[in-house]
């Protein structure tokens, strides 16, 4: 294909993107595909030769667009929302066609700059004190990651990437049993190891960690002759929205000197609105703080937003700066990827400035309001249904229920059949969790175009197949 081609086949593209969009919601949510179905559809060698651009994408549409689970689908109800709102997608679009890699200042002056600039519209957006600074990571996983080797270095008075850790003290970091898969990855890469992973219980109707006994746990650790290091904290988990008591654990944090990151990956975003900041009161005591712009905000997967009170104690982690990385002669610059795992940076902060010029911090608080408001208003219509149970209550717009009719003995296998037999019909759908051991099944609303109809239009679907079962 020849550049002189590209601007027809973009804007046949950005037609085609328009309609997908537009008319999404007519599809079912969850791709029908079968294990293999594509696999068996593509063709076992590559070309020799060059293809037409015609045909590369009527095989798009034959092969892939039907095995396409719709994440922007409005009545997407499971997991949490990976948004794409079309300002951002357009940003994407001229991030692919310019294509620069941002590792450093020199390699994009602009890339660096505006990414810091985001950075400090999302950290007023959150209101976070001025102190904070922050970076775009790939992932919250990468961002948690980047905290637990914190964590290990300053704990290890930076000797840990030196040394390696076969000849120190057994390191501890202490969690709620809440937390995210992507905290077990973190200890594991970072070579601390699962048995010293602390899971503290929880208490409460936030399932938060109980700080009680997150001291004890603290003391028991030091009297057995172990070195606590730091504490990870959960703001909206993942199964449940479960939401540690955040003063509390990080006084506990600093009096015993743990460096303290908070993972917010889903719920932050609802942190523009100040009438949700009472879900993570002093904040501003936390060393780290990761959200996903890309979940609920709006912004085009992949964005992770990473707030640091001393970014010094990261980039004296992760920062290599061999003689060929260094950029001469310029003072005060920022080389992010000192910052990242990666060394290799997309240019994520283009997105973010589009969409947030596009609607406005007032337009994205809205949409957010109502997606709670709506998910709350299902939540109270099902309550009010005999066969059902409210298992977790309404934390921002994620809750979780149980179906249990009368005389019903095997919950767990009613409910896993009720959540495939919903997915399969394609209206909504929804995902299943663990609740202290019982199978429950989700709900949560985040898609940017979903509607009060496409919500509650989950109460219908959820209550005809439950008693079709
Ligand atoms: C989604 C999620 C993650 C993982 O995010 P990635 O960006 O995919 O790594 C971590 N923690 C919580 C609470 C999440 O909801």
């Amino acid at each position: 294909m020849k550049w002189d081609d590209f601007a027809g086949w973009g804007s046949r593209i950005a037609d085609w993107a328009q309609d997908y969009h537009l008319t999404v919601g007519d599809k079912p949510v969850r791709a029908r595909t079968e294990p293999g179905d594509v696999l068996d559809s593509l063709p076992l060698f590559p070309p020799e030769s060059g293809e037409d651009m015609e045909a590369i994408f009527a095989d798009f549409e034959e092969i892939v667009m039907p095995g396409i689970t719709h994440w922007q689908h409005p009545r997407f109800f499971a997991y949490f929302t990976s948004n794409a709102a079309a300002p951002s997608v357009l940003a994407e679009f001229l991030t692919a066609a310019i294509a620069p890699q941002c590792m450093l200042w020199q390699t994009s002056p602009a890339a660096t700059e505006l990414e810091t600039r985001m950075m400090d519209w999302l950290r007023q957006s959150l209101d976070l004190p001025g102190e904070f600074q922050g970076v775009i990571q790939d992932s919250a996983s990468s961002a948690t990651l980047a905290a637990v080797l914190t964590m290990r270095e300053k704990a290890l008075n930076w000797q840990g990437n030196q040394q390696g850790l076969f000849a120190q003290k057994p390191l501890r970091i202490y969690c709620s049993s809440e937390v995210h898969t992507s905290v077990d990855r973190a200890i594991w890469v970072a070579g601390i190891g699962q048995q010293n992973l602390v899971r503290v219980p929880i208490k409460g109707t936030w399932r938060g960690m109980d700080p009680a006994a997150l001291r004890a746990a603290i003391e028991a650790d030091i009297a057995a002759g172990l070195q606590p290091a730091g504490l990870i904290l959960c703001v909206g988990g993942t199964g449940t929205g479960a939401t540690d008591p955040i003063d509390d654990c990080l006084q506990i944090a600093e009096d015993y000197g743990l460096y303290s990151h908070i993972d917010a990956a889903w719920a932050g975003s609802a942190m523009i609105c100040p009438e949700y900041r009472h879900y993570w009161p002093g904040v501003e005591r936390a060393d780290s703080i990761v959200f996903n712009p890309h979940k609920w905000l709006g912004v085009q997967f992949d964005c992770s937003a990473h707030f640091l009170k001393n970014p010094d104690d990261l980039v004296q982690t992760l920062a290599i700066s061999p003689e060929y990385l260094k950029t001469h002669g310029k003072d005060g610059i920022i080389n992010y990827s000192e910052w990242s795992v990666p060394l290799g940076r997309r240019f994520r902060a283009l997105k973010i400035w589009f969409l947030i010029r596009s609607y406005g911090l007032e337009g994205l608080r809205d949409r957010l309001r109502n997606h709670i408001n709506w998910s709350t208003k299902l939540h109270d219509t099902l309550a009010l249904e005999p066969d059902f149970e409210i298992i977790t209550p309404p934390m921002w717009s994620l809750w979780t229920f149980r179906y249990a009719p009368q005389g019903a003995t095997d919950l767990d296998a009613l409910n896993l059949a009720l959540v495939n037999a919903i997915n399969d019909d394609g209206r909504i759908y929804l995902t299943q969790t663990r609740v202290d051991g019982d199978l429950v099944i989700r709900f949560q609303a985040g898609q940017f175009e979903t509607t009060e109809a496409d919500v509650m239009m989950a109460h219908t679907v959820i209550c005809e197949i439950a008693s079709r079962l």
